[in-house]
């Protein structure tokens, strides 16, 4: 068992049994006999496998509950095997440290995540798709206003939202997987935040449209027309633009993804979705955003990449209760005992530089 935990950790870790063997100070084959449960480490080996490792040493004592079978991502093509299983890994351990947690909450604050009723079967065109949108954010109470944290909305929904270090620069996209029946979907940790949003925004899209497109209809485009009227209802687009404009100002676009956490370009979108602006108005406008390198890289500060509260509030709430120990509060999250106090000091709780 404790073996299966070693190849886990290590297989989430990125590292082949050498690289592991060296950073640890021991060599391959004897950590490939662990891996097999061929031999036992002694406590000493197993520090300092811990250590290499990245994880709390209780993290080898955990009983897995969650089968990594039944992870399956939808699209994968395109990342490399050793990426796919660090996010795995990860994956399987955020969701453990979930279903843990949960055990011992009298109460679970989070629901099982289910579409609200109501839905249009058929959905025969993109304009349709507002209505998707628009009921899911009604049955969820979230106005119309802007959502501020997309992954903790999200999370008490019962989505399980990970952000992978795994995921990074340009190359990939997000990816949505089940484990055990839960929706999971991962986001870069260091992208900006209104991608991370976007894609948030995009897998759930994917979750509520599967089954109802029209054969016609193209899957991405439907998921990223959900995804911009999930951010910006149509509403709130006719509010901030008016109904028809010439041309929209590259400041004003600014401003709006600073209040709605979507793109610049991303408004764009929405602006010819809602019939604000014309065909060759968002041409023209698009060929500026691409002479202006603004394609890629968007003018003005970036949007913050969220920092989701949800869990590490669980764990809170579990130990002032006292459903918990300090020592397994501190595994929960991840960190040391030492770590666990000095965040519990609240003379040092600065919201936006938490971290789970
Ligand atoms: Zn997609």
């Amino acid at each position: 068992m404790i073996g299966n935990r070693i190849h886990q950790a290590r297989k989430s870790a990125g590292l082949s049994l050498r690289n592991l063997g060296e950073q640890a100070g021991i060599s391959a084959m004897a950590i490939s006999k662990y891996e097999n449960n061929k031999s036992t480490p002694s406590s000493t080996v197993m520090l300092s496998l811990a250590r290499a490792l990245g994880v709390r040493i209780e993290y080898f004592f955990r009983v897995s509950q969650v089968e990594l079978k039944k992870v399956e991502y939808r699209k994968h093509s395109r990342l490399p095997k050793k990426v796919l299983n660090q996010i795995e890994g990860d994956a399987i351990d955020q969701i453990e440290r979930y279903l843990e947690l949960e055990e011992f909450l009298p109460v679970n604050p989070i629901e099982l995540f289910k579409l609200p009723a109501g839905l249009p079967e058929l959905i025969e065109n993109y304009d349709e798709i507002e209505v998707v949108s628009a009921k899911i954010r009604q049955a969820w109470q979230l106005g119309n206003n802007p959502i501020h944290d997309l992954i903790d909305t999200l999370e008490e929904r019962g989505i399980k939202v990970l952000r992978s270090n795994a995921l990074h620069g340009e190359k990939f996209d997000g990816l949505a997987a089940q484990v055990n029946g839960t929706p999971i979907i991962v986001v870069g940790r260091d992208w900006p935040g209104d991608r991370q949003r976007f894609t948030l925004a995009h897998e759930l899209g994917h979750l509520a449209l599967a089954g109802r497109l029209a054969e016609h209809l193209d899957e991405e485009k439907a998921a990223n027309r959900f995804a911009g009227a999930f951010l910006v209802p149509a509403s709130e687009v006719v509010k901030k633009l008016g109904y028809h404009r010439q041309w929209l100002e590259p400041a004003e676009l600014c401003v709006l993804k600073a209040a709605y956490g979507l793109s610049m370009q991303g408004w764009l979108y929405r602006a010819i979705d809602m019939g604000v602006i014309s065909q060759s108005v968002f041409r023209n406008m698009w060929r500026m955003f691409v002479a202006k390198g603004w394609k890629k890289t968007e003018p003005g500060n970036p949007y913050a990449p969220e920092n989701p509260k949800l869990f590490r509030q669980m764990v809170f709430h579990a130990y002032a209760e006292e459903l918990i120990n300090e020592s397994k509060a501190a595994e929960l999250l991840g960190k040391s005992l030492s770590e666990f106090r000095s965040i519990r000091n609240v003379e040092l709780c600065v919201p936006q530089a938490t971290d789970q």
